[in-house]
């Protein structure tokens, strides 16, 4: 078995406690890791290490195109590297290797270059107050900051949060999901040969009971982002209470893909399907898990979804053909299948899919031992079920009818979650209403999960708060400085703005 190591102070190096957390593929269920098992006294290290790197490094003085062009760099290194640490994360957590090689890890490289642009491009504003003062804002580090990360995509978040944090002037520290580790790990490697100073950026492996809750805790950190569920997100707020924590929140979703009768079928059950199924196996924040369909084309459009679901190769993540690979971890898939009792049980109809390992993978398979669900959708009218507003966080959606528009806008906003929606319809108008009237943080029309970095990306309701991505990315790592300084001849007292005794000078 490989083994990866945290990486802290710039050094690798086991957890104090030498325990290890052993990392299955989930293609076969075989276990093919083994990632430290740290604990609190890691974290310890790794808050002084960065705190000691963010007081006496020049990281945060240096020029802006300096710092850039260091960070410009880690893009190189990305792209050069790209086929190891894309076989470790689909290694790991069983996404297509055709999505990790080809779609993520450039992606990063790109999204990296982004963020170094923006760090050559923070900007204050100044402000005319009065005549004798100047007055202006500028923005600052925070200092050291954390990222905890979830297992769906561990290096595309940790290559965004990492860049735009160190491209902000903080050092870092991150932990990865305990079941999707060894490819974070990896990815340290490659800051070895970077002109970043050691120190800037730490991982540390290990349980969120343990590790997260010790960052969470931790009166050294000065902000928290945070992408996994509501239910954690929660848990973090509360424990961020220790030092009024700055959190940046991207949570769950439930999100609404709405297909009006008058939309292009075809194209619609093509981006449904895409919403949910592959390549992640519905293993996706954004996932258009509840499909709303106008009551008029309700049959045919789910019976052209079925052909579409159909067509998705299910099965080894390494194989070009595949669609959909595995879920990324034995827990999940459990949860999954238990969905599909909910479902049955509650009264939602099965109309297609509901297979798992044992009835999709041959005997002989050395898939046998893997985790795999197929395409599946439920069918309801009835938005009030569990498969219905819970986040099942897989390859599993449920199609529920509606009459007209208001009704859409009524059952898509039913739901505590607001990350994200689609729409599909050729009617221009009511595309324009309809994206007034969703509740969410990202609203796709005739498309479904597009993502850009230049667009800013963040959770409305219970899905999140704080906003990644976009040209102020930036800011959710800085504090806000505002400065008065006294131009005239003489030093007014302290007073009120509005005080009119006050002289002009
Ligand atoms: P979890 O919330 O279970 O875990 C996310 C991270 O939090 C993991 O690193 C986990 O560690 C850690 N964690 C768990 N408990 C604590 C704690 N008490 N204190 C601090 N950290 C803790 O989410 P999943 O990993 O299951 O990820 C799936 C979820 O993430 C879904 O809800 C999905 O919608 C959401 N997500 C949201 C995105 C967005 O941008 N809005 C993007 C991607 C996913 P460990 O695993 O080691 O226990």
């Amino acid at each position: 078995m490989e083994r990866f190591l945290n990486y802290i102070g710039g050094e690798r190096r086991a957890a104090r406690s030498e325990q290890w957390l052993v990392s299955v593929d989930p293609s076969t269920g075989e276990p093919w890791a083994e990632v430290p098992d740290s604990d609190s006294t890691d974290v310890e290290d790794a808050v002084a290490a960065a705190s000691r790197a963010f007081a006496e490094s020049d990281w945060r003085r240096i020029p802006a195109a300096e710092r850039a062009a260091r960070l410009r760099s880690l893009a190189d290194s990305v792209e050069a590297n790209a086929e190891r640490l894309s076989d470790v994360e689909t290694r790991d957590n069983g996404r297509p290797l055709r999505e990790t090689r080809f779609s993520q890890i450039p992606g990063a490289a790109m999204q990296i270059r982004y963020l170094a642009g923006l760090s050559e491009d923070i900007t204050g504003s100044t402000l005319n107050i009065r005549p004798d003062t100047m007055a202006y804002t500028m923005w600052e580090p925070v200092g050291v900051v954390a990222v905890i990360i979830p297992w769906n995509g561990p290096l595309p978040v940790f290559f965004a949060k990492v860049t735009a944090a160190l491209a902000a002037g903080n050092a870092v520290i991150v932990k990865p999901a305990q079941q999707a580790t060894a490819s974070i790990l990896e990815a340290t490697k490659l800051f070895d040969d970077l002109d970043i100073p050691a120190g800037l950026v730490n991982v540390v492996s290990g349980r969120g009971a343990s590790v997260g809750d010790a960052i969470a805790g931790h009166p050294g950190v000065g902000k928290i982002s945070f992408t996994g569920s509501t239910e954690t997100g929660r848990r973090i707020m509360q424990s961020a209470t220790v030092n009024i924590k700055n959190l940046l929140l991207e949570l769950g979703g439930k999100s609404p893909n709405i297909v009006f009768a008058d939309a292009d079928l075809d194209a619609a059950a093509a981006g449904a399907a895409a919403g949910i199924f592959t390549p992640n196996a519905g293993q996706a924040c954004v996932a258009g898990s509840r499909i709303l369909v106008e009551s008029a084309v309700y049959d045919e459009f789910v019976a052209r979804l079925a052909k579409h679901a159909e067509n998705i190769v299910v099965g080894d993540p390494f194989d070009p053909d595949t669609g959909m690979g595995p879920i990324a971890n034995g827990s999940q898939y459990e949860s999954i299948r238990s969905y599909l009792d909910v479902g049955r049980s509650e009264g939602a109809a099965l109309e297609f899919g509901g297979r798992v390992t044992e009835q999709l993978m041959p005997e002989s398979s050395r898939l046998r031992g893997g985790y795999f669900v197929e395409p599946t959708l439920f069918t309801t009218d009835r938005n009030s079920l569990r498969v219905a507003r819970e986040e099942i966080f897989g390859p599993v959606a449920v199609a529920v009818p509606f009459q007209h528009e208001e009704d859409a806008v009524r059952i898509a906003n039913d739901t505590e979650y607001g990350l994200a929606a689609g729409v599909w319809t050729e009617d221009l108008r009511r595309a324009h209403r309809m994206t007034r009237r969703l509740q969410a943080g990202v609203v796709w029309v005739n498309t479904y999960k597009a993502m850009h970095w230049a667009l800013p990306f963040g959770g409305h309701k219970h899905s999140g708060n704080g906003t990644a991505g976009g040209p102020t990315a930036l800011h959710e790592w800085m504090n806000q400085k505002s400065v008065w300084m006294n131009v005239g001849e003489q030093l007014p007292p302290a007073a009120p703005v509005g005080d009119s005794r006050l002289p002009i000078k």
